[in-house]
């Protein structure tokens, strides 16, 4: 890692304030404090969601507003300044990026012009996007869950045709989920959780009238887990009545239908895309950059951007080594928060001049919520004859919940995390357990 040349106020300026960044800027901005540098935080969006709760949005499980956190806000407490706006273009020579206008969502006025933004350091963590493969229909007809507004938008769809299903305007609520990683499954089991609350606090009467299939290539559900792991979570979802559909791809989406490989149709009006992830396209006009095949940022093992100085790249938008198995880091929350850990001490040893081991990705597990009470997972096996240790069920779900807590726990500190942990429990014995408007 290249020593800085050290200016009294060293400019970071973190693009990308999601799990990965924002743990960032206020681990740097404890760090540092506005005294040896200055900590910038970018976003696009004013606030953050940790992304994993998306699933529970669109089922109406949670709210966005009561989980997000406001990046001017948590900045003014924790020593970064927030500025908004997307990144649109890199001068790595002159360090400098580029953010475009901010539009009144409202009047659609513009609130402010496109602006320019000097750096000593740059730090990009962008995050990805669902890959759709360039299938046909697959932007035109399927939602995704990449952003809050995604995710309330399949809210929306899903609470309204329960409604109509209720109202004997529609038969049954009919949803294709394409892809059986962590997202679908979740998602899966989060919706058949969600109908039955409908049922139970809204008397929608869907619940009997849902029907969801899960579609994917692979051969099992969770490919990226062991067998025992995915053999588990199958059986949860047949439980619940989801028909799984393996070894077939989606070769088309039209308006009311999955079109799968060698002819056969899901009929459905709700579809979802969870399957793959790409980097964002802006990545691919950040000149200097090298990029992987799914545009990720490639990096060497100390997160440095290769082919620039003074950038790094963290988090699923980057390619990082990861020292074990498989080629590059996983592109998951934990990976993101290892990364993050990792950046705040190295650019704060790398300003004081002092020399920076390498990033080595633990894994510690994966977790895979399967609706209410129930998770399957896995962490690294305690004996050599076992692959990993499993975990089921409700302490599953436990150590499920308690990541949420953990990723509070980076920004707010554990008193503030254990009040908000406390004030959500109190809060929702007020609340239906799932959303009806
Ligand atoms: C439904 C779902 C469930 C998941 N469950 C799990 C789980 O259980 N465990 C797990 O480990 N992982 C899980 N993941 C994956 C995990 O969410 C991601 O790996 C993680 O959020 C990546 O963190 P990140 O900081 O790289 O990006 P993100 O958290 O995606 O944050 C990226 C940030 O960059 C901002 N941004 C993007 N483009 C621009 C731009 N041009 N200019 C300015 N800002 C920009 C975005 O607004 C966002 O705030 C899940 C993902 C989904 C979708």
């Amino acid at each position: 890692m290249n020593n800085p040349v050290t200016t009294q106020r060293h400019r970071i300026v973190i693009v990308g304030g999601g799990a990965g960044g924002l743990e960032l800027a206020t681990r740097l901005g404890h760090r540092l404090w506005r005294a040896q540098a200055q900590v910038t935080l970018v976003d696009r969006n004013p606030a953050h969601l940790w992304k994993p709760r998306l699933h529970e949005v669109a089922a109406g499980l949670i709210g966005t507003g009561d989980d997000e956190t406001n990046y001017l806000a948590h900045g003014c407490v924790h020593g970064f300044d927030f500025v908004l706006g997307g990144l649109t273009s890199l001068d790595a020579p002159a360090k400098t990026i580029t953010l475009d206008a901010v539009i009144s969502p409202e009047t659609g006025a513009e609130v402010l012009g496109a602006r320019t933004l000097p750096y000593d350091t740059l730090v990009l963590a962008l995050g990805s996007r669902v890959n759709d493969f360039g299938i046909p229909g697959v932007l035109e007809y399927c939602h995704m869950l990449d952003s809050p507004a995604q995710a309330m938008r399949l809210q929306r769809a899903f609470l309204e045709a329960a409604i109509r299903v209720g109202a004997e305007r529609l038969d049954r609520v009919r949803v294709g989920i394409v892809g059986a990683g962590a997202t679908g499954v979740e998602l899966a089991a989060e919706l058949h959780h969600a109908v039955h609350a409908m049922e139970r606090w809204g008397g929608l009467g869907a619940a009997g009238k849902l029907d969801i299939t899960l579609v994917d290539m692979a051969a099992r559900i969770l490919p990226a887990v062991d067998p025992g792991t995915s053999k588990h979570a199958i059986e949860v979802l047949e439980r619940l009545g989801v028909n799984v559909v393996l070894g077939k791809g989606v070769e088309r989406v039209t308006e009311d239908a999955l079109h799968l490989s060698g002819g056969g149709v899901v009929p459905c009006e709700i579809k979802v895309w969870a399957s793959g992830i790409a980097g964002h396209d802006v990545v691919g006009t950040l000149k200097g950059l090298t990029l992987s095949n799914g545009k990720r940022i490639v990096v060497d093992d100390h997160l440095a951007c290769v082919g620039v100085t003074d950038i790094f790249a963290m988090g699923d938008c980057a390619a990082a080594p990861s020292h074990i198995g498989t080629a590059t880091a996983p592109p998951t929350a934990q990976a993101a928060h290892q990364q993050a850990s990792y950046l705040a001490k190295a650019l704060e040893r790398r300003l004081a001049g002092e020399s920076v081991e390498a990033f080595r990705f633990q894994p510690r597990g994966t977790l895979v919520s399967l609706g209410e009470g129930d998770a399957a997972g896995e962490f690294p096996a305690l004996r050599r004859d076992q692959a990993v240790f499993p975990a089921h069920g409700l302490i599953a779900k436990l150590l499920y919940v308690s990541l949420y807590h953990m990723h509070r726990v980076a920004l707010h500190g554990w008193l503030r995390a254990t009040a908000l942990f406390l004030a959500d429990r109190l809060r929702r014995t007020t609340l239906p357990p799932v959303k009806l408007h």
